[in-house]
């Protein structure tokens, strides 16, 4: 191929999932384009790690955190001219709070192809940190993920004592800094004030994931105290301590009295 030729072809733009933190949380898929990529661009100092550790020699590699959406897309679409693999990597999945759609609007306009490779929230890896299930069989079936309002403003209908009417597992994002309105919303929906709730700092990260149980009453004391005030995953769920409950209502998909289309019933 001529050089020529080789401007006139445009590269790929994939929006790659870096996961909560833990670089082994990388998807196969993510981690390979990564090896392969002419440019990264990545999110903040969140996920430099999985950039630095995959990276091929000679790639471009560079870190958003001080600039605008305009200049991340001008220079996704100009790194897309010259390599044929270009990686935005965001934390978590970037379909959560990622501006996915703000980002990948421009690079459609300009012709340029975008995929994404999804990754593991951090809602997932904080629960899995403690050894907790999202759902539990006559407890609850829905998981809402969700924010508080900052200065991003909440669509109506949305506001956490609403949500938090539904007694599902609420895991909240972005709002570490507003827990006395996570409080006094699920007060206004009516959770005692012994619901248990959960704080995950850092999930995944080896060295440095914090995990904070608590109650409504007492959640945010013991946050402060354990120095708990930025990147943390607050999850409100009747499912959660269900390891130490007396009673539990057994899964049906394992229950050896139930039938379904890949084991007969036993019993
Ligand atoms: N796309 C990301 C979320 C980005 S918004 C995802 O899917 O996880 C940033 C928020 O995500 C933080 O304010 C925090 O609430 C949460 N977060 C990201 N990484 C985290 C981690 N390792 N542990 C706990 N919370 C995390």
């Amino acid at each position: 191929m001529t050089s020529a030729t080789r401007a006139d072809t445009l590269g790929k733009v994939w929006f790659v999932g870096a996961g909560p933190g833990d670089p082994e949380l990388l998807t196969v898929k993510g981690r390979r384009l990564l090896e392969q990529a002419g440019a990264i661009l990545f999110a903040g100092s969140l996920v430099d790690q999985a950039a630095t550790l995959y990276a091929p020699p000679g790639c471009v590699i560079r870190d958003s955190k001080d600039m605008t959406l305009e200049e991340m897309t001008a220079w996704l679409a100009e790194q897309a001219r010259a390599h044929a693999t270009v990686v935005r990597l965001q934390t978590g999945d970037p379909g959560l709070y990622g501006a996915l759609i703000e980002m990948a609007r421009p690079l459609t306009a300009a012709g340029i192809e975008w995929a994404v490779v999804p990754g593991v929230s951090s809602a997932m890896a904080s629960m899995a940190a403690a050894g907790e299930s999202m759902t539990l069989p006559e407890v609850t079936q829905t998981v809402i993920l969700t924010r508080v309002e900052g200065r991003t403003p909440m669509p109506d209908g949305e506001d956490l004592a609403s949500l938090a009417a539904h007694r599902s597992t609420l895991c909240i994002f972005l709002s570490i800094t507003l827990m006395y309105k996570i409080e006094a919303a699920l007060r206004a929906a009516g959770w005692p004030e012994d619901s248990p709730m959960l704080v995950v700092h850092k999930a995944s990260w080896p060295g440095e994931e914090k995990i904070i149980r608590g109650t409504l009453a007492d959640i945010k004391a013991r946050c402060r105290e354990a120095g708990v005030a930025s990147q943390a995953m607050i999850v409100a769920s009747p499912t959660l301590g269900a390891l130490h409950w007396d009673t539990l209502v057994r899964s049906k998909l394992y229950d050896p009295t139930f039938t379904h289309r890949f084991r007969k019933a036993s019993a």
